[in-house]
């Protein structure tokens, strides 16, 4: 009987093994038993704290009205407040986003930030809505979501579908619902704009947090960064900014995919102009400075690096069979599907767990809403620097925990982050 099973019988829960928040809670879990964890943490985690389920009507640009479906689920804050991103999307549902605050749980924690666990989002194609209906949809997700969100309570931030002008408006809904929040509401939700209480460095810092892992982890493996070749799923916001970083330091990026398709040239696809592209197309397609393949084509090109860049569990284990890469570099959430990574870890290729590789993302929110605590602006360098030296860390923790157990780095990174949250309910105890 495996770790979640256990927990789940003695919860009444239903177990449901293909299920993305059971596979996930499992991971967890798992590592519980592994440093030995109380009991009482493992009940805590097993479930979020709240789950939050809205329906609100949105006026479309044709005067007809469309209901939605929203959700806000705050996992755990027992490190401070909630924290988590805000994902439009039509696969967007409640077990989900379940899995994925679960994930934000034990990255802060990663990271040692003062956060709890969180996520939420809207189940709809944000492409399918002009930019005046998707303003009006956000405004009236955030006025559903009331007082459950708040600048000490819970603080979204931007994900798959959403930019900082979606986390604008959100904020500007915000801070008008109540008189009192026009001074101190800014900081409800991260990765603003810069002009409007955004920080310096925030677009870039999930891609630069997986630089900063590959720096420290790269070496394990005998690969130099800047000798090295990349394939990436997913060219959003994560996977564009990995791509010109990694560029940046000399990498080749051999091949490209995305929801409109797949591109290989051996000499390399520069990152910067294939983001220009995209910016103006919507996707990768038609791109002329590349050949366009098939999908089963990409995901067979030789690199070091696989990195998903894009939605999660979209690596099943056919795909994980046509992999030809020696690293898996997670800058997706939950990108693998069990079986997937079991083929893979057989095979001895390295992965490199999400916990970790994409911190980078909620570790500079965390910096923005302490500016926009402390009405400060920090310089591009200081956040830089100080997102390096919490990577690493965390980076280097992992790594000693995977020595000293045995165990693999996504073993790892959970079991560093359960130990921290351990530690902190050993001190403060469960109120009463
Ligand atoms: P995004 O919306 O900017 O980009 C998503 C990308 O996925 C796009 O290129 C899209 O074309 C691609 N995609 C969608 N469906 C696809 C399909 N069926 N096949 C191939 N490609 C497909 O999102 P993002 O912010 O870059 O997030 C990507 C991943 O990184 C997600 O797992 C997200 O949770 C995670 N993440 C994001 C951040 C952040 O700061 N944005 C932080 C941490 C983790």
């Amino acid at each position: 009987m495996n770790a979640a099973t256990r927990v789940f019988e003695e919860l009444n829960f239903e177990i449901k093994q293909d299920n993305i928040y059971y596979q996930t809670i499992n991971n967890l879990l798992a590592a519980a038993e592994r440093i030995n964890a109380p009991h009482r943490l493992r009940l805590i985690l097993a479930q979020p704290k709240n789950e939050l389920i809205v329906h609100f009507p949105v006026r479309m640009d044709d005067g007809s009205f469309r209901l939605f479906k929203g959700y806000r689920v705050q996992h755990n804050n027992v490190l401070g407040p909630y924290k988590g991103g805000i994902r439009y999307d039509n696969s967007v549902h409640l077990d989900h986003i379940k899995a994925l605050a679960a994930v934000m749980t034990i990255k802060c924690a990663l990271v040692q930030l003062p956060l709890g666990g969180a996520k939420g989002g809207v189940q709809f194609d944000p492409r399918t809505l002009s930019a005046e209906e998707l303003m009006r949809l956000t405004r009236r997700f955030t006025s559903a979501l009331g007082n459950n969100i708040g600048p000490d309570i819970d603080m979204p931030a931007p994900d798959v579908g959403t930019n900082a002008q979606i986390m604008a408006w959100m904020a500007d809904t915000y801070m008008n619902l109540d008189a009192s929040r026009k001074l101190n509401g800014l900081g409800i939700v991260t990765g603003k704009p810069l002009h409007f209480g955004g920080s310096h460095g925030r677009e870039k810092a999930t891609g630069q947090g997986v630089v900063y892992v590959l720096e420290e982890m790269l070496p394990e493996y005998g690969i130099a960064m800047d000798k090295t070749t990349f394939s990436l799923i997913g060219f959003g916001n994560v996977g564009s900014w990995t791509g010109k970083l990694l560029q940046e330091r000399g990498a080749v990026l051999r091949a490209v995919g995305d929801h409109t398709g797949f591109l290989y040239r051996a000499e390399g696809i520069d990152t910067v102009r294939l983001d220009e592209y995209v910016r103006r197309h919507g996707g990768v397609a038609g791109y002329p400075d590349a050949d366009e393949i098939s999908e089963e084509e990409f995901y067979k090109v030789q690199v070091d690096l696989f990195i998903p860049a894009a939605l999660e569990q979209m690596i099943d284990r056919p795909k994980a069979e046509l992999l030809n890469c020696r690293v898996v570099v997670e800058a997706a959430n939950i990108p693998l599907q069990p079986e997937a990574e079991n083929y893979l870890v057989e095979k001895g290729v390295g992965i490199l767990p999400a916990v970790l590789c994409n911190a980078g993302g909620v570790t500079v929110s965390f910096f923005e809403w302490k500016q926009n605590r402390q009405a400060e602006t920090w310089d591009l360098d200081v956040v830089d620097r100080q997102l390096k030296i919490m990577i690493t860390r965390a980076a280097r923790r992992v790594k000693e925990i995977a020595r000293e157990t045995g165990s693999d780095l996504r073993m790892a990174a959970y079991c560093a982050a359960l130990q921290h949250i351990d530690r902190v309910y050993e001190i403060r105890g469960i109120f009463p």
